[in-house]
Parts: C-alpha cells; sequence; structure tokens
C-alpha cells in the first residue's frame, strides 16, 4: 500500500466519520429510558436493576428493658422477626415490587401473636377488637387503609385491595369489612384476635385506668427497581376508646412513601403521630430542607419527644440508607439490605 496515496482519504474518512459516529453514541444514550432515580438504561440490561435494595421492619416501639420481656419469648420473636426479613428478601430478589413485599411481610407479622396487629391485638375498652392498618406506594404515591375493622383476618391485605380496587384511600368498619368480604378476603369471629397477653394488659390497664400501646408492625422495602412502599399494622392502643383511630391508617402520620424521598412506617402513641405528621413530616424535611434521612428522622422523633408523644419509626431513602429511630427505652426493629447479613435488635444498644 502507498502510504502518501492513501493518507488524504484516510483523513477525510476520519473528519467526516467520527463526527457521525460521536453523534449517534450520543443520540442512543438520550433516547435509553429513564428509571424512577433518572439514571438511563437499556431496557434489557439487567445492570438496570439496583444493587441496592431490602426492606426494614418493626414490631412496636416502648418503654421496656430486658427484664421486661420474658426471657423465653426472646428467641422467638427473633426466629418470628428473622422470618419475615428473610421472606422479605426473597420476595425482593425474585422481583416482587416494594409494595408486595411490604403486604407480604406484614401479613406474615399479622399471623404471628406476639404482635399487636392481626392475632394478637389489643382489647378496646369494651374488650373487643378495632383493628387498622395502611400501605403507600412510593411510586404512584397510591394508598389505602383500613379503620376499626374485627373480621378481617389480615386487614393489611384489605388496606392493599382498598389502594388497588377503589378510589379511596381510607375505608371504616363495616364498609371496609364489606368490601374486605367482596374481595374474597379471609374473614374471622373476632374472638381469633384474642390473646390471653393482651386480656391480661387490658385488666392491668382497667385497674390503672390507662392506655397501652406497642407491638403494631410496619415494614419498608426498597426493591430492585428503585421503588419504595411502605405499611403498617396495628390493633391500636389497650384500653382505648371504642371508635378510637389512630395514626397507623393515616396517609402522612403512621405510613408515607415517596420514591422522591423516603418510607416511613411509624409506631407510638398516635395521637401524637397525627398531630405532628410524623411521616410526612420526614419526607417534607428531606424534600424542601434537604436534609437526609438520618436528620430528619432524628429531629422529627426527637421533637416529638419534647411534646410527650413516645414512640418511633423505621424508614429508608431511595439510595438504601435504613433508619430505625426511637425515643423509648426499646423498639423491636430489624433490617436486610441486598450483600449484609439481616441485623435484629430490641433495646436500646
Ligand atoms: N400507633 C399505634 C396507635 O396509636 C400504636 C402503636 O404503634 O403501638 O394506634
Amino acid at each position: 500500500m502507498n502510504w502518501d496515496k492513501t493518507k488524504p482519504y484516510l483523513f477525510i474518512l476520519v473528519i467526516f466519520l467520527l463526527p457521525l459516529v460521536v453523534i449517534s453514541l450520543f443520540k442512543m444514550r438520550h433516547e435509553l429510558p429513564a428509571n424512577d432515580n433518572g439514571i438511563r438504561t437499556a431496557a434489557h440490561d439487567t445492570a438496570a436493576e439496583k444493587t441496592v435494595y431490602g426492606l426494614v421492619i418493626h414490631g412496636g416501639a416502648g418503654n421496656f428493658t430486658p427484664k421486661d420481656i420474658p426471657a423465653e419469648l426472646i428467641p422467638e420473636y427473633e426466629a418470628t422477626m428473622s422470618e419475615a426479613l428473610h421472606m422479605g428478601m426473597k420476595g425482593i430478589e425474585r422481583g416482587d415490587s416494594a409494595l408486595q413485599v411490604v403486604v407480604l411481610v406484614i401479613k406474615y407479622l399479622e399471623d404471628s401473636p406476639l404482635f399487636n396487629a392481626g392475632k394478637g391485638s389489643v382489647f378496646t375498652h369494651e374488650g373487643t377488637h378495632e383493628l387498622d392498618a395502611s400501605v403507600m406506594d412510593g411510586k404512584t404515591k397510591m394508598a389505602g387503609a383500613v379503620a376499626g375493622v374485627s373480621h378481617i383476618k389480615n386487614p393489611i391485605e384489605a388496606a392493599q385491595c382498598v389502594l388497588a380496587h377503589t378510589n379511596h384511600v381510607l375505608l371504616v368498619g363495616e364498609g371496609a369489612e364489606n368490601f374486605a368480604r367482596n374481595q374474597q378476603l379471609q374473614m374471622v369471629e373476632p374472638g381469633y384476635f384474642s390473646t390471653e397477653k393482651q386480656r391480661k394488659k387490658l385488666d392491668d390497664a382497667l385497674k390503672k385506668e390507662k392506655k397501652e400501646k406497642m407491638g403494631t408492625v410496619g415494614c419498608v422495602v426498597l426493591d430492585k427497581n428503585g421503588n419504595l412502599a411502605a405499611g403498617t399494622s396495628t390493633g391500636g392502643m389497650t384500653n382505648k376508646m371504642k371508635g378510637r383511630v389512630g395514626d397507623t391508617p393515616i396517609i402522612g402520620a403512621g405510613t408515607y412513601a415517596d420514591n422522591q424521598t423516603c418510607a416511613i412506617s411509624a409506631t407510638g402513641h398516635g395521637e401524637f403521630f397525627i398531630r405532628y405528621s410524623v411521616a410526612y413530616d420526614i419526607a417534607a424535611q428531606m424534600q424542601y430542607l434537604n436534609l437526609s434521612i438520618d436528620e430528619a428522622s432524628e429531629k422529627v422523633i426527637q421533637k416529638l419527644k419534647t411534646f410527650g408523644g413516645d414512640g418511633g419509626v423505621i424508614g429508608m431513602d431511595k439510595n438504601g440508607k435504613v433508619i430505625m429511630k426511637f425515643n423509648t427505652l426499646g423498639m423491636f426493629r430489624g433490617y436486610y439490605l441486598k450483600g449484609q447479613e439481616p441485623a435484629i435488635s430490641f433495646f436500646n444498644d
């Protein structure tokens, strides 16, 4: 090959072809779909799945210390919470949405008599049960909740059905139960929710005329697609008035999720969580004050304490940062992030 003759042709080729290649690469990048985090990825590319995902759970906050929990129950709490975390992670791994995983995990915790949600719910002053639950999808900002129900075995499923199959956010009492029946959810007699442990708590509370809480369950999830969801379920507070509704089914108080900021599930003295819009306040401080989830939740939970509001929150931000904050002596809590060991703790350690 004669190099001197070829040189001008090569020069022309480089001058005209190089910009073409650069332009088409640039176009390709901008035609790729953006996911919820604004990250552009090829649709077929499995790397589009987030590398950080996982879940956080709580089983209620309260002023309890190791001596308040019967030693033989500790392994039971640990086993149940560990199973819930593994079940949730399996769901995420197989591609379930954050919302599906929240419902799956809370349903499992509702079926355990250890917690004040579903089976094991507290008694009202009249010795009845009135259960509340809610879920919120951070991707769509759709939410569903039920309050004051006594015949739905898993109120969290009813909350999910309200989200998916109605134009409403919150259904209460008989209306919520009729709806659940029509949705073919499992119905039970109210006696199903009763446990000896909670009956004794009511007897004690009646003697002292006080209202007590503890044992509400909650779950927040960041799934493989970077979507957040939150859910909470409770029997409320021991010795509560018939008809009383706490923060758990109130979106923005006990539960909140928004892909732009975080997913939060709360537990504690519900009236305070409603009045201070706790779950939404954390998200709002992240959005408007640019605080981290850690700073926002610390600020909100400590402020709540100064007003006399006992309790805590679990949460996750869109990058998988986990928080578990409480202003009480203990909170049943745990989390499981992709690539890490699950962690469970109860006390202030
Ligand atoms: N927040 C619930 C309520 O006030 C109780 C709890 O979390 O323990 O109904």
